[in-house]
């Protein structure tokens, strides 16, 4: 019998959390597991999972809208009610949070629904006053949305809120350029919320292949989001009707909300962290290595909280390897290369691999395959948007290094897509592939001439 209470004590049932629980326990570990909100985490309760069923909401209007190029006469204007969505929201997450948590019931994991912090190498200490002893400790508390100091920054909302607001507002100011702002800003100015977003960049989400970047801001743009670029929030003042916002470059706008998306830290203030001698980065994440070993022996960290790579399917790879390394007799690492990724604005992106200016930083001589096409559904909507289709290929070896998709149905195609990326498919490859016709991603195998810039 070990001298511990339970082998693994988890701190934090998200993503990462879960899943390294349910593994190391069905390798016959004892585990045990806190959490101080809810069984689910951020993706589950205010993350992926609301955003997304937020975004298909968001699309109804454009369904209504092109329903009539078909044929289709709705008998009187679709009415949309806000509260019933966030209700039904509501009521998906509580079911989706009851099933991880009896899942990890059903798998032996004793579960603590209070805060946990860590109290020594083989300790931690529950909110309740009690304390358990672990022969390892694993660190899953996920993030939190940044904070600015300046006037009035109470006022606003982050996307926690955002997912629980009890009315939509007549106008709403975004400020941030990641993925959580920009979707926001898609989901609210689909729904008619006039949309306002800011940013200090002069583009947004950094770090994706410039097309995307250029072609999602157009076409949001074009959607009727209104962009601030190279601008941020200085100010914010209640008003009777809502709130006055005043940024940087002098502008001064009126909205019921405003919503802050600056980015996402690490959560681990206060978790006692010194008792074992882990000292976090200056973003307060934590520094693992490939096993996600921290530099404390009984100490490990997984998921958001080591900002490696914040996504619900790393996290859970991340938990599941760290299991299968502690007790399943199989050290495990995970590979990030070539992970696909989504936004999922309207249009929305889906890419996968290095982008063409990563492919160019990497010092290799590059082809670029892509093509702009109007997709068959807007010939009788009427719909003007356009997708854009991407291939980056390695001109030594004929591999193609990144896909780039914008338009309906990108993240679907890009999951798939992916496989093939991973398995380090040629162009060739692509094109002995014979197309799927009529389909938007035909197209994928179908580019013949390569990019010149014209
Ligand atoms: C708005 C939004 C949209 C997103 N959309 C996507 C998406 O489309 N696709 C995608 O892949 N990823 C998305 N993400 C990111 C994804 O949610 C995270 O990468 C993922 O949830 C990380 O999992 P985790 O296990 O590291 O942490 P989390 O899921 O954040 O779980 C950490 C848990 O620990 C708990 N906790 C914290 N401290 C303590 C403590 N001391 N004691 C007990 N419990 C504690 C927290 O309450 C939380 O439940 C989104 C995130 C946000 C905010």
């Amino acid at each position: 019998m070990s001298e511990y209470d339970v082998d693994l004590f988890v701190i934090g049932a998200g993503s990462g959390g879960v899943r390294a629980a349910r593994i190391a326990a069905g390798h016959g570990a004892r585990v045990a597991i806190a959490e101080e909100f809810r069984i689910g985490g951020t993706c589950v309760i205010r993350g992926c999972v609301p955003k997304k069923l937020l975004v298909y909401a968001s699309r109804f209007p454009d369904a209504f809208e092109d329903a009539e190029g078909f044929g289709w006469t709705l008998p009187q204007a679709p009415q949309f009610s806000w509260p019933a969505l966030i209700a039904a929201k509501d009521r998906e997450i509580a079911r989706l949070s009851g099933l991880y948590e009896a899942n990890l019931e059903r798998s032996n994991v004793a579960v603590h629904q209070q805060r946990a912090v860590i109290d020594g190498p083989h300790g931690v200490r529950l909110a309740d006053g009690s304390r358990i002893t672990a022969g390892a400790i694993v660190i899953a508390v996920g993030g939190y949305p940044v904070t600015m100091e300046f006037p009035g920054f109470e006022l606003a909302i982050s996307s926690n809120d955002a997912l629980d607001l009890a009315d939509l507002p007549e106008r709403i100011v975004v400020q941030g350029g990641g993925y959580i702002a920009v979707e926001f800003a898609s989901v609210f100015a689909a729904l008619g919320v006039e949309t306002t977003l800011i940013h200090r960049g002069g583009k947004v989400l950094r770090g994706f292949d410039e097309d995307l970047r250029d072609d999602v801001q157009e076409a949001m743009a074009r959607r009727g989001v209104k962009f601030l670029m190279n601008d941020h929030v200085v100010e914010i003042e209640q008003t009777g009707a809502g709130k006055l916002v005043r940024t940087n470059c002098g502008a001064t706008l009126e909205a019921g909300e405003v919503m802050m998306a600056i980015g996402r830290r690490p959560l681990t203030a206060g978790l006692g962290l010194e008792s074992v001698g882990v000292e976090p980065d200056h973003k307060g994440a934590i520094a693992v290595d490939e096993y996600s070993r921290t530099s404390a022996p009984s100490i490990y960290a997984i998921g958001d909280v080591t900002n490696r790579m914040n996504l619900t399917p790393i996290a859970i790879r991340e938990g599941h390897a760290l299991a299968d390394t502690l007790f399943g007799g199989r050290p495990t690492s995970i590979d990030y290369a070539n992970v696909p990724t989504a936004v999922f604005t309207t249009p929305e992106i889906g890419t996968v691999g290095l982008s063409e200016e990563q492919a160019r930083e990497s010092g290799r001589a590059i082809d670029i395959y892509k093509t702009r096409f109007r997709p068959m559904k807007a010939t009788l909507s009427g719909a003007e948007g356009r997708m854009l289709m991407k291939l980056v290929v390695d001109a030594a070896s004929d591999r193609v290094l990144g896909v780039h998709i914008l338009g309906e149905d990108a993240a679907e195609m890009v999951q798939v897509a992916a496989i093939a990326v991973k398995m380090g498919a040629t162009k060739a490859d692509f094109d002995a592939t014979v197309a799927l016709h009529p389909t938007a991603s035909e197209e994928l195998v179908t580019l013949r001439t390569k990019w010149t810039g014209a």
